[in-house]
């Protein structure tokens, strides 16, 4: 599922071809696709709006449109986003397509069709459950360590929660744990300062890193442009069960938490 770094990344790429154009229509062959409106509505409320800013809340894209409109997008598991010439052949799986002013459109490929589409004239209607996003200046030590308290929850569940941090998935999760020294089984009520300022850093540090990389080509994910992003080789644990610790040698083990996969160093994670 694409996370944080690989949505911002789609975001980056993105804004070139989309900021400025305006929507003259939109198809949609997979209702369910459309959370609101009713999909009908959304061709008739999306035609004639300009794409005005396009950011990123959690692992959301925002599409701040004229009209005080705003077209909110979640890939979930196998959700892709490009920007293409109209006459491009269709893809049977862009079962949402935006169609532009400039002779392009923008098509919602997802194979899997658990992606979701929101209009809505308050984007809190849909963000508003959202815990802080992890990069900004804004997001300290102190407010991790203000968040944890008081929760009890094992570490791994705990942080993939988008209530408690925005846009951290499974791949991230297990890497900010192990960066941190943190074994996904902690209570999150165990740990000492010293480690909540560890845990911050090290979430900022693998997200920056996702992005800096343009996201992780491990499962279904690739670029708007089709090309792979590089993170899946900068990755520490995550899917390298078996293989050595970079910074032990020891065995990287996997365990099934919360239903999740997870990877850690048992002698480097404590
Ligand atoms: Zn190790």
């Amino acid at each position: 599922m694409p996370e944080l770094p690989e949505v911002e990344t789609f975001v980056r790429a993105l804004r070139r071809p989309l900021v400025g154009r305006t929507i003259t229509g939109a198809r949609n062959d997979w209702p369910r696709h459309v959370v609101v409106p009713r999909p009908d509505e959304l061709r008739e409320r999306v035609t004639g709006r300009r794409i005005e800013a396009i950011d990123r809340r959690g692992k959301y894209l925002v599409f701040s449109l004229s009209d005080d409109e705003t077209l909110i997008i979640h890939l979930k598991m196998t959700g892709h986003l490009s920007v293409v010439p109209a006459h491009t052949p269709p893809d049977p799986y862009a079962h949402t397509v935006f169609e532009l002013d400039d002779g392009h459109e923008l098509r919602f490929r997802d194979p899997r069709k658990f992606g979701r589409v929101y209009l809505v004239h308050d984007p809190a209607d849909v963000l508003a459950p959202l815990g802080p996003e992890p990069l900004p200046d804004e997001f300290t030590a102190g407010e991790l360590a203000a968040r944890l308290a008081g929760r009890k929850r094992v570490l791994k569940p705990l942080l993939l929660d988008q209530t408690f941090i925005a846009g951290i998935g499974n791949i991230y999760a297990d890497e900010a744990l192990h960066d941190a020294r943190l074994l996904p089984t902690r209570r999150s009520d165990t740990l000492t300062a010293e480690e909540i300022v560890a845990l911050h850093a090290a979430i900022r540090n693998v997200l920056a890193l996702g992005i800096d990389r343009e996201g992780a080509s491990i499962s279904s994910y690739v670029k708007a442009d089709g090309e792979k992003g590089d993170m899946q080789n900068a990755v520490a644990v995550f899917r390298r069960t078996g293989q050595s610790c970079y910074t032990c040698g020891g065995p990287i083990e996997r365990i099934v938490l919360g239903g999740r996969s997870t990877h850690f160093c048992p002698n480097c994670q404590r």
